[in-house]
């Protein structure tokens, strides 16, 4: 059997993190065993679906890399195919019209809970052939009377409901739409979906998608419910938890292999590793692994997998990732080192691209005014001649590798008897703009040889100047 999974949203709402966790799940199953992913678009329901939830869902996903086999589906599209498993349906009697009112409907619903019996549709028109001109009519779908439903699920284990419990679905509304659930039975099937991982909150659709694949006498597929994503608080995971939107993330410059490994932790685990890589996760994943209880968004853990990432990431691929960072920031990338260099030079402390490009301004664009603060503590007179001699021997140096600019900066402090510390700070004031940088010799390889000279000049300026008023 060819393994296929589907990630189903509907683009009622963005990408949200429980939706990319089952979604990546969803992925990982299909790459671990070789199988396929299938996208499907439910947006069923015209009037909370829009374009743009669409947009931002296909973005999501690329940007994290689950890359889709067949699909975008989208079930708008497919109304026509819906309604001919309806009418066919009718036909074999698996299905009936029924033209109980919708206020009829609800008379009779607050008659059942007044009697504490059982709430729900009381199958009234089973046996009345109603005709398909009647009036505002729908489709009913036959649910068995009785017997169970048992469904072995991958993560919950068996889970049984009884057919009594339910009552018969309306499949076509009577403006001729298809219903949710409807459409998702028709849409497993026909795209021949093996494992259906999805979010617990499903659970309670499941015992009615399974008697309407029993009426298309279709193979079941196997069931994986995931359980939920709790915020710190306990409570159900929303806004208020902070960003919940996948793209806000993207924004925030997170990797989107950070998002994975953090995703894939939410209720799997592998011992008692945290770090993984996206190949490691393919390789070592099992929907029957997932835990079943709910787990916590936990930001912090997720800010410090990010820098993890960063870190231990290849180092072209981490700045392949960062350009787009710095042009946001206003920088262009071509007016300074090489990304690569930058990812190098502070992967050790940025904790997001964003905050890397943020830094890295003073290696691409010059600045106005140093920090006041920090001229006023380090560039003060008695710096004033190490800093030119040291503006001199960087002047001649042809070989500007971080090693023989910080020989170049350890003779001047040697010939000063200062120490390293006292000589790179101003240093540093020089060239950043700021007393914050990586150390002296890749702060002043990064910044290059015409800028250095340039600030290294403006800044024993501003001690002359200083000094003179
Ligand atoms: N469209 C559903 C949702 O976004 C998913 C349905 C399913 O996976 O079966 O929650």
């Amino acid at each position: 059997m060819t393994v296929r999974t589907r990630f189903a949203p509907s683009p009622t709402g963005v990408l949200h993190l429980g939706s990319v966790r089952t979604a990546l799940f969803s992925w990982l199953y299909a790459r671990r065993f070789k199988g396929e992913f299938i996208l499907r678009i439910e947006d069923t329901d015209k009037a909370r679906s829009t374009q743009e939830n669409v947009s931002a869902i296909l973005e999501g996903i690329s940007w994290l890399g689950l890359d889709v086999d067949d699909g975008p589906h989208h079930q708008s599209q497919r109304f026509v195919r819906y309604l001919e498993v309806a009418e066919k349906w009718l036909e074999q009697g698996k299905a009936y019209r029924c033209d109980c009112s919708r206020q009829k409907l609800e008379e009779r619903r607050a008659a059942q809970i007044a009697s504490g019996g059982k709430v729900g549709y009381d199958g009234r028109c089973r046996d009345r052939a109603i005709s398909a001109d009647a009036v505002d009519s729908v489709v009913r779908f036959k649910n068995p009377l009785e017997g169970q439903v048992v469904v072995e699920d991958a993560v919950r284990g068996e889970v049984v409901f009884e057919n009594s419990q339910l009552d018969d679905l309306v499949i076509v509304r009577s403006d001729q739409t298809p219903t949710y659930n409807f459409c998702v039975v028709i849409d497993d099937s026909d795209m021949r979906i093996s494992h259906v991982i999805r979010g617990d909150d499903h659970l309670n659709n499941t015992p009615r998608q399974i008697n309407m694949l029993r009426a298309l006498r279709v193979e079941l597929p196997v069931y994986a419910h995931l359980p939920m994503i709790l915020g710190p608080d306990g409570a159900k995971l929303s806004k208020r938890h902070g960003a919940v939107d996948i793209r806000e993330y993207k924004e925030q410059g997170y990797l989107p292999e950070a998002m994975l490994n953090y995703l894939v932790r939410l209720g799997w685990s592998h011992g008692d590793q945290e770090l993984f890589a996206v190949d490691e996760m393919i390789r070592l994943f099992d929907i029957t692994d997932v835990n079943q209880s709910a787990s916590s968004f936990n930001p912090e853990k997720l800010l410090w997998l990010n820098q993890q990432h960063i870190k231990t990431g290849n180092a072209a691929g981490v700045a392949d990732q960062l350009v787009p960072y710095l042009v946001q920031a206003g920088l262009d990338p071509a007016k300074g080192p090489n990304p690569e260099d930058v990812v190098i030079a502070y992967r050790e402390r940025a904790e997001t691209l964003k905050e890397m490009a943020a830094s890295a301004r003073y290696c691409y664009e010059d600045f106005d005014a140093i920090d006041p603060k920090a001229a006023k503590k380090n560039l003060r007179p008695v710096v004033l001649e190490p800093l030119r001699e040291v503006r001199e021997k960087l002047s001649d140096l042809d070989d500007w590798s971080g090693e023989a600019i910080a020989a170049a900066i350890q003779e001047v402090a040697a010939s000063f008897e200062i120490n390293m510390g006292k000589l790179g700070q101003p240093i540093r004031v020089a060239v950043t703009g700021g007393a914050v940088s990586p150390p002296i010799d890749v702060t002043v390889q990064l910044v290059g040889k015409k800028r250095v000279l340039e600030r290294l000049d403006a800044a024993i300026t501003f001690i002359e100047e200083r000094a003179a008023a």
